[in-house]
């Protein structure tokens, strides 16, 4: 396959940009695109305080940290973001019909040796990739957030992904010096099935007052050696995305496990996401 030298990156939100960020940090000339200008810029100005803050730690040099940012660019025009990249990363809202549109676009103006990565929490790639021409080029590159901390990388191969596709990934996750776990295509994959089962019952603990959300995260950091609760990492994930990976779990995997607590929808609907708005199960308004 040829050398993954120009990544795309669609979608400059949480995910978008960390992973635009790890692959300029690990050489590839990468382009971030987004349909939304201030997403952009606001997404540019993550990466540069993630990159400033690894200087600041003597994580990277002064020499990497410039070259990180060289090698960044941005885009406004989804034909000319993805016109010489050998891999296009999908980093759009959960929601399969503007994957698959977006996939349809990329189809057209992508040269055809791209690989054409989604980084959907949960969703099918074989359903993904019916928007293509040749779905052996899809594979999903499921990322962690914070993208730039976060070791693990989930290369899920759907029922059409070439076996080249799926070594190139898996070669490129190692190339970012991440940890890449092969997992088959099907629903929440490894990491989502079993997160969500546990972050569910956590919301249903709290409804039912068994303990408060710190109590409930101390439990599994310290009995079960978490490195953080099902609770706090709702709140770090968003309660509206969490929301959504399990309604879709639990209408394909059909288990009572899956569905989503009241609580977590009431909060979904008084605009309680967790960090981003500010508040979820715990206060985040202080920064
Ligand atoms: P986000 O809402 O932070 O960012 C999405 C971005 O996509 C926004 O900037 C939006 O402007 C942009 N966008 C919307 N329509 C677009 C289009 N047509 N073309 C280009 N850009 C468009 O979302 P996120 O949390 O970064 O999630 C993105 C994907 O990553 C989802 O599939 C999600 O399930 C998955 N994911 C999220 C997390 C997480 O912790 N947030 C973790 C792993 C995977």
């Amino acid at each position: 396959m040829t050398e993954i030298k120009y990544v795309t990156v669609l979608g400059a939100g949480t995910m978008g940009a960390g992973i635009a960020q790890v692959c300029a940090s690990a050489g590839c000339r990468a382009t971030l695109f987004d349909v939304d200008d201030d997403a952009l810029e606001q997404g540019f100005d993550r990466i540069r305080r993630n990159l400033d803050k690894g200087l600041e730690l003597g994580k990277l040099s002064s020499q990497e940290h410039h070259d990180s940012l060289n090698r960044l660019q941005g885009a406004h025009d989804l034909a000319f973001a993805v016109e010489r990249a050998d891999l296009v990363v999908e980093a759009v809202p959960e929601v399969l019909e503007l994957k698959q549109r977006i996939f349809r676009e990329v189809d057209a103006a992508a040269p055809p040796h791209a690989i054409l990565a989604t980084n959907t929490s949960s969703l099918s790639i074989a359903g993904i990739s019916e928007a293509v021409a040749d779905p052996s080029r899809v594979v999903g590159l499921h990322f962690f957030n914070p993208v730039h901390l976060m070791k693990l990388v989930e290369v899920v191969w759907g029922p059409r992904t070439s076996d080249a596709v799926r070594d190139a990934a898996t070669d490129f996750v190692r190339r970012l010096g991440k940890e890449p776990v092969v997992v088959k295509d099907s629903p929440g994959f490894a990491s989502s099935r079993l997160g969500i089962v546990l972050g569910m019952e956590a919301i249903r603990m709290v409804e039912e007052g068994v303990a408060a959300p710190e109590d409930i995260d101390r439990a599994m950091e310290l009995g079960y050696r978490h490195p953080m609760g099902p609770l706090r990492l709702t709140d770090l994930v968003g309660l509206d995305v969490r929301l959504g990976i399990a309604q879709y779990l639990h209408e394909t995997l059909g288990s009572e496990a899956f569905r989503p607590p009241d609580l977590l929808r009431r909060m979904v609907e008084e605009g309680k996401l967790g960090k981003k708005s500010g508040r979820g199960f715990y206060d985040w308004s202080e920064g």
